[in-house]
């Protein structure tokens, strides 16, 4: 809920340095490592953006896959399934080098 919250903190700070009305749209690149429950989140940005510019503003959420790189070989490969073994030489050596990021990417405004 408090990312939710801070998200719409960056989303109606942007839009009044725009000068605008009302935001349309929020565009939201979340990591799967954040574990953000899509349905939950929208209900949650929704319900905090009542009476504020960002009311009924739709919230696109788009999230973005785990990578991992291999510290024996140097590939840097999609995680699935939370499986961290390199496709390449089968190491377990795996470092997380995606799949964690939040952030507002952009909005719609009027
Ligand atoms: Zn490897």
């Amino acid at each position: 809920m408090s990312i939710a919250q801070s998200i719409l903190d960056i989303a109606i700070a942007a839009a009044e340095k725009e000068s605008a009305q009302r935001i349309t749209r929020v565009n939201v690149v979340a990591g799967q490592l954040r574990g953000i429950v899509p349905l939950q989140f929208t209900f949650y940005f929704g319900l905090l953006a009542e009476n504020t510019i960002a009311g009924g503003a739709y919230l696109n959420l788009e999230i973005t896959p785990i990578r991992g790189r291999c510290r024996q070989c140097e590939e840097t490969f999609t995680v699935e399934e939370y499986r961290y073994i390199c496709p390449k030489c089968q190491g377990e050596d795996i470092q997380t080098v995606g799949g964690t990021e939040l952030r507002l990417k952009d909005i719609e405004v009027e």
